[in-house]
């Protein structure tokens, strides 16, 4: 049996209740998280619910033109007012380099790595929060009261700390999540 197969049978017992059922499409909380694809981050670690937020994920939790434009879906149509991106220690995309994950798919495929500008790889994880912040802010569809917020998750520790940059608000005193 596959994984795949495993998925389809736990749906099939999970239907029989159905219990998200009573959800409605627009976040509880009004908040959007873009996040990377990471394994041990999870609406868990960020104490929410099935139908508290959006949580847009990709490899890095970068901000590209299809976060943009998830974003840009997730306030304008579905009501959240909030914007959370977190990037973690231990990301796969800080072990590696373009060049190295390009050298790879060509070994295995015998063909260039066809189709993506970048990789999004990255050497310095509070650096790659602030690009992905300056980006967000940058960005003229999304309003300038959408609050944006960055944040390094350590998977050792399991803590968020916020990364500041040049725009974040006075407003925001606290560096801690939680106080
Ligand atoms: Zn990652």
């Amino acid at each position: 049996m596959s994984v795949i197969d495993e998925v389809l049978a736990a749906n099939e017992i999970y239907s029989r209740n159905h219990e998200l059922r009573k959800l409605t499409p627009r976040p509880e909380r009004k908040l959007a998280v873009l996040t990377c694809m990471d394994t041990r981050l999870s609406i868990r670690t960020l104490g929410l619910k099935t139908g508290d937020a959006h949580i847009i994920r990709n490899a890095g939790g970068i901000v590209t033109e299809d976060t943009l434009r998830s974003l840009v879906v997730s306030h304008y149509l579905l009501g959240t007012e909030e914007i959370m991106v977190i990037n973690h220690t231990d990301c796969g995309l800080m072990h590696t380099s373009e060049q190295d994950l390009r050298a790879r798919i060509q070994n295995r495929t015998g063909t260039d790595a066809v189709g993506f500008d970048s990789f999004y790889t990255f050497q310095n994880v509070e650096e790659n929060v602030r690009s992905q912040l300056q980006k967000l802010r940058a960005h003229p569809s999304i309003p300038k009261n959408v609050a944006i917020r960055g944040f390094v998750y350590d998977v050792t520790t399991g803590r968020l700390r916020e990364i500041k940059d040049a725009a974040s608000s006075d407003k925001r005193d606290s560096d801690q999540v939680g106080h």
